[in-house]
C-alpha cells in the first residue's frame, strides 16, 4: 500500500462529505427508545460518496501513465492476467527512467526504481 500522502491532490477537488443525520433525543426521549439514531444515506448520496473515494494507493485504471509514457514501455496487463491492483505494469527494457508516469498517476501507485 502506498500512503496517502503520496496523492497527487491536483486530480482531486475538494467534495464535501455526505453525512449521515444523526436524531438527538433528550434524556426522557432515550428511555426505552430503540430506535435507530443514525439516519441512512439515499441512494444518491451514497453514490456521491462512493465518487469521492480517492483510491489511496491503488490503481484505478484511469490510463495517465499508458496514454503518458513516452517509450510506450507503460502496457496494460491482459485481462486474464490483471487483478485488483494489477492493472499496469512496465516494460523495464524500454523504460528510460522519465519519470513522467509517476507525475501522471493521481494516487501514487507508481513508485520509481524498481526496475534493474
Ligand atoms: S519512467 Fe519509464 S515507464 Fe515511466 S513514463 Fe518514463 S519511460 Fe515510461
Ligand atoms: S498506475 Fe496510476 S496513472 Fe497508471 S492507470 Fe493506475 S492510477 Fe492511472
Amino acid at each position: 500500500m502506498i500512503s496517502h500522502k503520496e496523492l497527487f491532490l491536483g486530480h482531486f477537488p475538494f467534495v464535501p462529505r455526505n453525512k449521515r443525520g444523526i436524531v438527538s433525543l433528550t434524556a426522557q426521549e432515550a428511555l426505552n427508545n430503540f430506535d435507530e439514531r443514525l439516519q441512512p444515506l439515499l441512494e444518491a448520496q451514497a453514490q456521491a460518496e462512493a465518487k469521492r473515494c480517492m483510491s489511496c494507493g491503488q490503481c484505478f485504471e484511469c490510463d495517465n501513465c499508458v496514454v503518458y509514457c513516452p517509450q510506450t514501455a507503460v502496457f496494460k496487463v491482459p485481462k486474464a492476467k490483471a487483478t485488483t491492483g494489477r492493472y499496469v505494469d512496465t516494460d523495464y527494457s524500454k523504460c528510460i527512467g522519465c519519470h513522467i508516469c509517476a507525475d501522471v498517476c493521481p494516487t501514487g501507485y507508481i513508485q520509481m526504481g524498481l526496475g534493474d
